[in-house]
């Protein structure tokens, strides 16, 4: 039996990985005064149709969408931010607060071709920042992703890339000329993008198709439709940027899969050319709320791929969260009374231990810790017992210290020191 295709199973050899990320963004949103959110992943589809629009790839192509026994249309989230914004609603949080905070992590589902940093279900850690209209706002979370990337030491394998894509009449009256554009070119776009030319133009911008970027070299560009509000908050974020020393490009042809964007767009990007390449999208969606109904809550926020980013991370880390483990290799469990004041010392002292719970020999026990690479490997023979004694062997060294129980806590607490 397989998993089924574009899933993954994450094993106990790459969890640790995903703890510490979570861990990180944990304490860093913490700090930023964020709060988690939890929201179901099954949704009403038209949440995501009327967030995500129509016309977006997402909603027409990549949605787990079934029909439930009570005949409703249900749908996996494919992303994070309508079911925020939902929520935000649904339970009026608005009224407590004007400004919240508010982040997640958790599985995300879309039914797209499955290859290198694209699966079916894969998992996203977002931010949105609910409540303010202040380019200072999207300074700030463009700064905590790219703290939470230094922490993972991997903000020098990526880049920012960010753009203006100015409000919806700018929007619009830019999309007439560019559709007059493309209808020029029409029969040598690539057929994903001709398909786009009258429902979602804007799009075209970021085909992946080379042939298509060549001929939107000539194209007009979104920045020059932008009126003195748009190009305000642009400039200002720039200046927040380089003030910070965050180095960024501008990037015209980036617009993001979604509808709700206004003004801001930022993508965080490897250095590598490969298609998958973007690590976390973001933006600023100033009407999303009042799209579902709800009052107009300006807002904005980022989604980092966490599996595209564990590819970055991995080999850092590795080295920062090798786990040590005690070893408990006894001649038989009938000293259970021993066996049970170990571990409450080794449970107090928060320290990670392994009891072999085997019926094998202790010299296959101890075997057993030499090849699982254990370096501190606690000892219980009825030799050593008879004097109320143990062994402690660290088996890296092969040092052997012969220790009475009643001491042993204050030798764990030495021993600590070595973690
Ligand atoms: P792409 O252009 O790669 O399809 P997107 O614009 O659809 O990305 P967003 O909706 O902005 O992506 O999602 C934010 C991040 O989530 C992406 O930058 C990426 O890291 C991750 N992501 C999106 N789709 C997938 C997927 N199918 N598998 C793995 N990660 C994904
Ligand atoms: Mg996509």
């Amino acid at each position: 039996m397989q998993p089924i295709r574009g899933t993954k199973d994450i094993l106990p050899k790459d969890i640790e990985i995903w703890q510490e990320i979570y861990k990180i963004a944990h304490n860093t949103l913490n700090n930023y005064n964020y709060s988690e959110i939890r929201t179901p992943i099954l949704e009403n589809t038209n949440l995501f149709e009327r967030c995500i629009g129509n016309f977006t790839d997402i909603v027409n192509k990549e949605m787990y969408t079934f029909t439930d026994q009570g005949d409703r249309s249900i749908t996996l989230r494919p992303e994070g931010t309508a079911s925020i914004a939902r929520a935000v609603l649904s339970n009026k949080i608005y009224l407590n607060n004007t400004m919240n905070r508010l982040w997640y992590f958790g599985p995300m589902f879309r039914y797209e071709r499955p290859q290198k940093g694209r699966q079916r279900q894969f998992h996203q850690l977002g931010i949105e920042c609910l409540g303010s209209n202040m380019p200072i706002a999207d300074t700030e979370v463009i700064r905590i992703a790219y703290n939470i990337l230094m922490q993972l030491n991997c903000e020098t394998d990526c880049h920012l890339e960010i753009n203006s894509i100015g409000d919806i009449n700018e929007r619009e009256l830019y999309k007439i000329d560019l559709i007059q554009y493309l209808e020029k070119y029409e029969n040598e776009l690539d057929e994903d993008s001709k398909k786009k030319i009258h429902k979602n133009p804007l799009r075209i911008l970021d085909s992946k198709n080379a042939k298509t970027q060549e001929i939107l070299i000539n194209a007009p560009i979104l920045q020059n439709y932008l009126g003195k509000i748009s190009k305000t908050h642009f400039d200002s974020l720039c200046d927040n940027l380089d003030y910070l020393n965050i180095k960024y490009v501008i990037n015209n042809h980036l617009v993001r899969g979604l509808d709700y964007y206004n003004y801001t767009a930022f993508e965080i990007k490897t250095n590598e050319t490969s298609q998958q390449n973007t690590i976390c999208g973001g933006g600023r969606y100033d009407y999303l709320t009042e799209q579902l109904g709800g009052p107009s809550i300006p807002a904005v926020g980022w989604a980092i791929g966490i599996e595209r980013l564990i590819t970055l991370t991995k080999r850092q880390l590795t080295k920062n969260i090798m786990c040590s483990t005690i070893y408990i290799a006894t001649e038989d469990f009938k000293t259970y009374e021993t066996i049970w004041k170990i571990i409450d010392i080794l449970e107090k002292y928060k320290l990670k231990f392994e009891l072999d719970i085997t019926g094998s020999s202790i010299s296959k026990k101890i075997k057993k810790a030499y090849q699982i690479g254990i370096n501190i490997c606690i000892i219980l023979r009825q030799h050593e017992l008879e004097s109320n004694s143990l062994i402690i062997k660290w088996l890296k060294t092969g040092k052997k210290q012969i220790i009475p129980i009643s001491r042993l806590a204050e030798y764990i607490n030495y021993v600590k020191n070595f973690f």
